[in-house]
C-alpha cells in the first residue's frame, strides 16, 4: 500500500512552501480556456493558506523545452487565480524562473500569502532532473508538496530533484486522492474487481493489459485492440483496426487469463461499416453482426448490442471497476453507443469507479457521466503507468508516514 504523507500531516505555520501544482492549462490569446486544472488545485492552495504557510507555486505549462516563450509564461494563471482565491496571487515574472523577482517576492511574503512561478520549463534543466534547478527551487523553501500528478511519471526538477534538497516532502489533495483510487484501489481491491480496457492499439496498453488481468477478476476489452484479440482467436476481422506483430502477445494473454482462472470478455457481436467515418462525425451507415461474422471488406467501429449488454451485466456484480478507453468510435455519435453503455452501467452501479486516462474521461463527461463516477484521473500517461504497475517517480519522492 502508498502511505504517503500529505499536507494533513505537517505543520505549515509560518513555513514557506512550494507547491508544485498541475497548472498547464490550455490557451487561447492569452486566455484561459479550460480551468478544471486551476480548480482542482484550490483546495490544497486553500489548506496551505488557512494553516498559516507562505504559499510558493510552481508548474510548467506545455513545451517551451527550456527557453522563455511569452505565449507559455503562467502570467494568466496568476490573474485567475487571483479571482479564484480571493487573495493575490503575485506573479514572480523570471525568464530563470528562480531569479530576483522570485527571490524578493518570497522575501516579502507574509504568513498566507501566495506567489506564483514562472514556467518551469523555461529552464532547459528541468525535464533532466538537474542538480543545480533542484537546489535553486529547494533554497526558496522550508516544505515541498506535490500535487501535481499529471508529471508524476516524470523525474523532473520541480517534483523529484527538488525533494532531495528540503527536508519535508508531502502529497497535496489531489495527489493523494490519485494514490487513493489509482494507486491503492487497483492494488487491494474490493471484489469482484473488473477492469474494462477499450481505446485504438493494443501496441500502446500492453503492460496495463498484462499487470490488470494478474489484478482484477474479470478483464474486459473493447475498442480499436478487440480486434487483434479476435483475430488471435482466429477470426475473420475484415478491415477492422488490427496490429499483426501483437497476435502472439494476445494469444499470450488468453493463455495467461485462463491459467490465471480469470474471465477475459472480447466482444460477441460488432459494429461495421464500410470504412472509417471522415470527418470522424460523419453520418454512416452500420450494421450489427456476429463477431466471427465480419465480412471480409468491413470494419468494427464499435461493440455491439448484445456485447454492450454482456459487458454492462459484468459490471453490475462488480464492487470496484477500473475503466480505460473508449468501447468505439465514440466520437460519432452512431458510433458513441458501446462506450455510452459501459458509461451508463458504470454510472449505475454501487462499485468503485474509477476512470484513468485523458481520452476515456473526456468521454465520460462528454456523455454526461462524469459526476457520476468515483474518481476519474486527472492525469492519462501517468493514470496509465499506474494501471501497469509501476512506481512513479512524483510519488515514490514523497515521504511515507512514519
Ligand atoms: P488516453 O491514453 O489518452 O487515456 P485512451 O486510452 O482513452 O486515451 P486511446 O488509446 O487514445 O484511448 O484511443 C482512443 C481512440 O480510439 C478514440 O479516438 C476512438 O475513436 C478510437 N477507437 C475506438 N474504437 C476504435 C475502432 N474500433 N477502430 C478504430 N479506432 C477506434
Amino acid at each position: 500500500m502508498l502511505n504517503k504523507k500529505s499536507v494533513d500531516d505537517i505543520n505549515v505555520k509560518g513555513k514557506k512552501v512550494l507547491v508544485r501544482c498541475d497548472f498547464n492549462v490550455p490557451l487561447k490569446d492569452g486566455k484561459i480556456t479550460d480551468e478544471n486544472r486551476l480548480v482542482a488545485a484550490l483546495p490544497t492552495i486553500k489548506k496551505l493558506i488557512a494553516d498559516g504557510g507562505k504559499v510558493i507555486l510552481c508548474s510548467h505549462l506545455g513545451k517551451p523545452k527550456g527557453e522563455p516563450k511569452p505565449e507559455m509564461s503562467l502570467a494568466p494563471v496568476a490573474a485567475r487565480l487571483t479571482e479564484l482565491l480571493g487573495q493575490e496571487v503575485k506573479f514572480a515574472a523570471d525568464a530563470n524562473v528562480v531569479g530576483e523577482n522570485a527571490k524578493a517576492a518570497v522575501a516579502a511574503m507574509k504568513d498566507g500569502d501566495v506567489v506564483l512561478l514562472e514556467n518551469t520549463r523555461y529552464r532547459v534543466e528541468e525535464t533532466k532532473n538537474g542538480e543545480a534547478f533542484s537546489k535553486e527551487l529547494a533554497s526558496l523553501c522550508d516544505v515541498f508538496v506535490n500535487d501535481a500528478f499529471g508529471t508524476a511519471h516524470r523525474a523532473h526538477c520541480s517534483n523529484v530533484g527538488v525533494t532531495e534538497y528540503v527536508d519535508t516532502s508531502v502529497v497535496g489533495y489531489l495527489m493523494q486522492k490519485e494514490i487513493d483510487f489509482l494507486g491503492n484501489a487497483v492494488n487491494n481491491p474490493e471484489r469482484p474487481f473488473v477492469a474494462i480496457l477499450g481505446g485504438a492499439k493494443v501496441a500502446d496498453k500492453l503492460n496495463v493489459i498484462s499487470n490488470l488481468l494478474e489484478k482484477c477478476d474479470t478483464l474486459i476489452i473493447g475498442g480499436g485492440m478487440a480486434y487483434t484479440f479476435l483475430k488471435a482467436k482466429g477470426l475473420e476481422v475484415g478491415t477492422s483496426l488490427v496490429d499483426d506483430t501483437k497476435i502472439d502477445y494476445c494469444k499470450e494473454m488468453m493463455e495467461k487469463a485462463e491459467k490465471l482462472g480469470k474471465k477475459l470478455l472480447l466482444p460477441v457481436d460488432t459494429t461495421i461499416a464500410k470504412a472509417f467515418p471522415d470527418p470522424i462525425d460523419a453520418e454512416i451507415e452500420i450494421s450489427v453482426v456476429k463477431s466471427d461474422a465480419i465480412p471480409a471488406d468491413m470494419m468494427g467501429l464499435d461493440i455491439g448490442t448484445e456485447t454492450a449488454a454482456l459487458y454492462a451485466d459484468a459490471v453490475k456484480s462488480a464492487k470496484t471497476v477500473v475503466w480505460n478507453g473508449p468501447m468505439g468510435v465514440f466520437e460519432n455519435p452512431i458510433l458513441a453507443k458501446g462506450t455510452i453503455a459501459v458509461a451508463k452501467s458504470l454510472a449505475e452501479t454501487d462499485a468503485t469507479t474509477i476512470i484513468g486516462g485523458g481520452d476515456s474521461a473526456a468521454a465520460v463527461n462528454q456523455l454526461g457521466f462524469g459526476d457520476k463516477m468515483t474518481h476519474i484521473s486527472t492525469g492519462g500517461g501517468a493514470s496509465l503507468e499506474f494501471l501497469e504497475g509501476k512506481d512513479l517517480p512524483g510519488v515514490v519522492a514523497a515521504q511515507d508516514k512514519e
